[in-house]
């Protein structure tokens, strides 16, 4: 007895993928900072990431319960980053929590880190944006550091509800999420993004949830990965044929999203290897004269010159350039 409209959201803006099958898009106010899914199996409910926070973790449950008419209990995490694990905690013993092997064994030793890190970072944060909002010359620059005050505030108020929760199930290759409805294919094929990532595949509805292995309208993160192994990655993905991707940054994708960053990974890997030839100094930070024409409107651009850096160590360490 699924719910028909979708739920309010602050965090989160749900979009139809397949009858069944929704992706949950981070709002760009809210605190999800990374998108997910949710997914109708038949007799389960299977979300996929948990998104940067519980708020919005618990945003996410809650619309999965209100669309299918049953709790979530299989939670997938595509990647040990934490803007995709950090809400897993807000899904109660009942879930079980996929990933691979590999990612388990990051998040093992590195997430409580990140856990203790983000809650001694964040009043930090808070403060010295206050200091800024009283300081700010204008009141544009007033209302810009204010905006981040109100977002610290929020992150802070989810503290008691940020709790570790490691994955519970893990697979090596693939693993199958079969319900009444649909079978979903939870599949790896290595790292590209990461040392370990994760992808959903609904066979019968074509529709591809890729995790950060595919990001639309913001730079990439390429600098926990292998740029190499991401473009055979994302050859599979077009060799999948699918008919709505769900990116884990920006909105629902196409073919010529998966293209763009092919374009992205190929230029960044070249340009490195030319730049390690000429023995040319890393650029000043966003280097907008070396940014290719189609990411020149793309977010996230104090990542590109990271990502050309971790390009040219990669070419000079392999001995390519
Ligand atoms: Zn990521």
């Amino acid at each position: 007895m699924p719910a028909s409209p979708p739920p309010a959201s602050e965090h989160l803006a749900l979009r139809e993928a397949a009858p069944g099958v929704w992706a949950a898009l981070a709002a760009p106010a809210g605190l999800a900072a990374s998108n997910a899914g949710i997914v109708d199996l038949g007799g389960a409910t299977l979300v996929f990431d948990t998104t940067f926070s519980p708020a919005s973790a618990a945003e996410l449950r809650a619309a999965a319960e209100q669309l299918t008419g049953r709790p979530a209990t299989l939670v997938l995490n595509s990647h040990w980053h934490d803007d995709h694990v950090f809400g897993n905690g807000v899904f109660g013993p009942d879930a079980a929590i996929h990933a691979t092997a590999g990612t388990l064994a990051i998040m093992r030793a590195t997430t409580p880190g990140h856990i203790a890190e983000f809650k001694q970072h964040w009043p930090r944060q808070l403060a010295e944006w206050s200091r800024q909002a009283e300081a700010a010359a204008s009141d544009a620059d007033r209302r810009e550091w204010e905006d981040g005050v109100r977002f610290a505030r929020a992150i802070i108020a989810t503290f008691p509800d940020l709790q570790l929760r490691l994955p519970t199930h893990t697979f090596s290759e693939r693993a199958l999420l079969s319900g009444t409805r649909r079978t979903a294919e939870f599949i790896t094929l290595g790292g590209g993004h990461t040392a370990s990532d994760a992808f959903l595949w609904l066979p019968a509805d074509r529709v591809l949830f890729t995790g950060d292995l595919l990001v639309t309208g913001n730079h990439p993160d390429l600098t926990a990965g292998d740029p190499q192994r991401w473009l055979a990655i994302l050859a599979a993905f077009k060799a999948l044929r699918p008919s709505r991707l769900v990116p884990g940054h920006g909105e629902l994708a196409a073919v010529a999203d998966i293209e763009a960053l092919e374009q992205y990974l190929g230029y960044l890997l070249q340009l490195a290897d030319e730049m390690n030839a000429r023995a040319e100094p890393l650029p000043a930070p966003a280097a907008p004269a070396l940014l290719p024409a189609f990411a020149a409107a793309w977010a996230n651009q104090e990542a590109f010159v990271r990502n050309l850096e971790f390009c040219r160590k990669r070419s000079a360490g392999s001995g390519r350039q």
